[in-house]
């Protein structure tokens, strides 16, 4: 009697939902391991968030900050990419549950879903005052901005033009900074000589915040200095004053009402969904309250992390929402599922902050390294030097070093495309 030779073990089943900063992270540190990973997304490349707002204001365009994430990992065989939408998960059976209707099984479960926009319980006011997370996101927003200048140079009544003119962003944590600096940029260097009947010098940009200053998560004396370099820019800062209605005709803020085409929303995220899918314990902002180890409480195959978790770092406060902080932990569980396949138990997640850094316009920075602090063009070189290295592959990397040079020397922003429509579409 012949008996077939033993079929080699099925390798551990690693499913990751997300390719974005902790995702992808997790998935390249797993390399080696023996384990098959199946990694999720519904969209089809990996985003570099942090450059959204050039794409947005004609600095960059969509291809130099995003990439198919098939073909980021088209060398690695033992991960299979899928381009679907998950919708839940059945942690008794172990399954992923994808919105077409299939499934996939997992032995250990990553989520790294992120986080998404927040209006404060005010939806209805996402269609006048989009937010910036997505490409199509950015482009939207490039569109009405390019728009509202186009409309303008045919407008005839000044009111109408003003209102055409002004550019509101609601929130002055970093993405709200760059978007209302570079704004400005682009009206006062870079559009002036395209119009004839407007002058783009008379833009307003408007910056709202409801906390006392901006870049709160920056200390104080350079929060001070982005303020003053945003308003020697033109930009018009509000301090301490809630939004309190968006609508197609402009925002109310205090006893304010400000007539502005043009609104982008920059205040608040919420987590992904999930924390829903498990029933799991979340924050306020809906982020799932994983354990140290970054596991779910109640689920140790699954795994929580990025922008859609909350865990406390080493002083005690919430790990920020940032992308390195993603990349550790999304490292820190791939080393543990490492260590448990080799049968030993992986110590708690110890996050490290490597600092903080937001641009105010083409030629300045601000930096805060803890016990190094920088401000102005030292700290806009290295803001420049630290983006280019986080891109990937090398002729992005040249391309956007050269876009960069090129607003830099001369004003010229090359991605100015009106793109998703004709001179008909409104907002
Ligand atoms: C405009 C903007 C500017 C920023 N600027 C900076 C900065 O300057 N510096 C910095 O450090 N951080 C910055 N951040 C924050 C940083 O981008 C995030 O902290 C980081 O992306 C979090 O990584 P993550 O892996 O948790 O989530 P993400 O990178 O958001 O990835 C989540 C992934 O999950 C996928 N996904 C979500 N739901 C599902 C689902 N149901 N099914 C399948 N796939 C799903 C998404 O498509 C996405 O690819 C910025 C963020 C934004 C939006």
């Amino acid at each position: 009697m012949t008996t077939d030779p033993p079929r080699p073990p099925e390798p551990h089943r690693v499913v990751i939902v997300g390719a974005g900063f902790g995702g992808l992270e997790a998935t390249y540190r797993l390399a080696g391991a023996p384990v098959s990973i199946t990694l999720i997304d519904r969209r089809n490349h990996h985003l570099f968030q942090p450059l959204l707002y050039q794409v947005a204001t004609a600095a960059l365009a969509t291809s130099e900050i995003a990439w198919p994430i098939r073909y980021l990992l088209r060398g690695r065989s033992e991960v299979t990419t899928l381009f679907a939408t998950v919708s839940g998960i059945d942690a008794q059976t172990k399954r992923v549950m994808l919105e077409d209707g299939g499934t996939v099984a997992y032995d250990t479960l990553v989520l790294a879903t992120g986080a998404r926009h927040a209006y404060f319980g005010h939806d209805e006011w996402e269609p006048f005052a989009p937010g910036l997370k997505t490409l199509e996101d950015a482009t939207t927003l490039r569109r009405r901005i390019l728009v509202a200048f186009e409309r303008a140079e045919r407008e005839t009544d000044p009111q109408r033009r003003a209102a055409l003119l002004t550019f509101v962003i609601i929130g002055a944590g970093p993405t709200g900074v760059e978007l209302a600096g570079t704004i400005a940029e682009l009206a006062r260097d870079t559009l002036p000589p395209d119009f004839r009947n407007i002058d783009t010098h008379d833009a307003r940009v408007v910056l709202i915040e409801a906390g006392p200053r901006v870049l709160a998560g920056f200390p104080e004396d350079l929060s001070a200095y982005a303020q003053r370099s945003l308003e020697d820019l033109g930009v018009e800062v509000v301090l301490g004053m809630a939004v309190t209605e968006c609508s197609a005709e402009g925002v109310v803020y205090g006893d304010n009402r400000l007539e502005a085409k043009t609104l982008i929303w920059a205040a608040g995220v919420r987590a992904s969904r999930a924390a829903e899918w498990l029933g799991a314990p979340s924050d306020r902002a809906g982020r799932l309250e994983v354990l140290p180890d970054l596991t779910v409480p109640g689920h140790s195959d699954i795994f929580a992390i990025g922008d859609t978790v909350v865990v406390a770092g080493p002083d005690g406060k919430p790990v920020p929402g940032i992308a390195p902080a993603a990349k550790q932990q999304g490292r820190y569980v791939a080393a543990s599922i490492k260590a448990r396949l080799r049968g030993e138990v992986p110590g708690p997640f110890r996050y490290k902050h490597s600092g903080s850094l937001a641009q105010i316009g083409k030629r300045k920075a601000v930096i805060d390294f803890g016990r190094i602090k920088l401000r102005g063009a030292l700290a806009w070189w290295i803001w420049g030097i630290a983006h280019i290295y986080f891109l990937i592959g090398l002729r992005n990397r040249l391309s956007v070093a050269l876009s960069w040079l090129w607003i830099y020397a001369r004003d010229q922003r090359v991605a100015r495309l009106i793109t998703q429509g004709s001179s008909k579409v409104g907002r």
